[in-house]
């Protein structure tokens, strides 16, 4: 999608933050050790069906205030000369903490009504990274993640294995009853219900079949409430990570695009740093955070370019809905989806804060 209005301005001044520092100046600073003054956070929520018509004042407010609060939270590290990871990690925690999101607390529910959590983050400088899928009892995989990509011998690790490597850890357990919120509860409930009927109408015969992914997702109002964060930090370094509990209504042990390096999440000093939300069987099928850092490495495209290619043509061609936001090392950000909205933030060196959720 083409930003404009608001948007599009605070996306051109972070064009701007990008070019004032050139790549030759950047490349020197950096092999001397020095900082640039340049950093930038983007920040999702999660895309979907996010139309003025279906929030009120009151949970508008809300949406806006979170987002600020991890915004400020990975910039108070950025300012800091705290490196990408870190501010990644500190946005996504606060996301993971506050129900209004589908990571943490406020996780939809699996069909057996669990939370089943994903999270996933990714180091620009050394293409390092770490994964957990399918925890329970962790309050946020995304430092669990963190862990796994640095004081493990793995990339990702699943399920009880990962809560035990949480302990080896110092991280400790939280009761499950902690993720549980009505709200999700009663997403479940209208989702398996819709199950029914499709089973009694035995309409699924196609591959974007809710039934056949196990997962009940045919809702217009569906929201993909995942959460994300993509920085680059005033060391010129990149990274990404997303969180998630994955689709409501999901069975099987399903495990979506937010864990897979590749598909929901990719960082690369040498191209850029990627977050999903959306449909993850799409995502994962069209592996849709490598191939758009893929296609400015190998290709030379623009990362708005790159982005919009992904989401806009391939994604739309497969049918599969959703979003991303991206950054590249000059600090050029994307933010596209193909949903009718996003919840999202920016904020950078000398841009302030902004945050968004619909269409312009
Ligand atoms: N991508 C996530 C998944 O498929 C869902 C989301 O983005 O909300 O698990």
């Amino acid at each position: 999608m083409k930003l404009s209005g608001i948007w599009a301005a605070v996306l051109s001044a972070s064009v701007a933050i990008g070019c004032a520092v050139t790549t030759v100046a950047k490349a020197e600073q950096q092999e001397a050790g020095r900082t640039t003054d340049n950093y930038v956070l983007v920040i999702h929520g999660g895309a979907g069906v996010i139309k003025p018509e279906n929030l009120s004042a009151e949970q508008e407010k809300a949406f806006h205030s979170t987002l600020k609060a991890a915004l400020s939270a990975g910039q108070k590290v950025l300012q800091n000369n705290g490196t990408a990871l870190d501010a990644v990690e500190q946005a996504i925690r606060l996301m993971e903490d506050s129900p209004l999101f589908n990571a943490g607390k406020g996780a939809v529910f699996t069909h057996e009504q669990r939370n089943e959590m994903d999270a996933s983050i990714m180091d620009g400088r050394d293409l390092n990274a770490g994964a957990v899928s399918g925890v329970s009892q962790i309050k946020n995989p995304i430092t669990l993640a963190r862990e796994v990509m640095s004081n493990s011998r793995h990339v990702m690790l699943s399920g009880a294995g990962a809560e035990e490597f949480a302990q080896t850890r110092n991280i400790p357990l939280t009761s499950p009853q902690y993720f549980k919120t009505e709200h999700r509860l009663e997403q479940l409930k209208q989702a398996k219900q819709r199950d029914v009927i499709q089973l009694d109408h035995s309409k699924n015969t196609d591959k974007t079949s809710a039934i056949k992914h196990g997962i009940g997702n045919d809702d217009p109002h569906y929201k993909f409430g995942t959460v994300g964060a993509v920085a680059l930090d005033k060391h010129g370094n990149l990274a990404a990570g997303t969180s998630t509990g994955g689709m409501t209504n999901k069975r099987w042990n399903r495990v979506g695009d937010s864990p897979i390096i590749g598909a929901g999440t990719y960082a690369d000093n040498n191209s850029c740093a990627v977050s999903a939300t959306g449909h993850g069987e799409y995502f994962i099928r069209a592996t849709v955070a490598r191939s758009i850092c893929a296609l400015m490495e190998y290709k030379g495209v623009s990362l708005q370019d790159a982005a919009e290619q992904i989401v806009m043509k391939k994604l739309v061609d497969m049918k599969g809905e959703g979003g991303i936001i991206a950054l590249d090392k000059e600090g050029n950000a994307a933010l596209v989806f193909n949903t009718p909205g996003m919840y999202r933030g920016i904020v950078g060196a000398r841009t302030d804060a902004v945050t968004a959720m619909y269409k312009d």
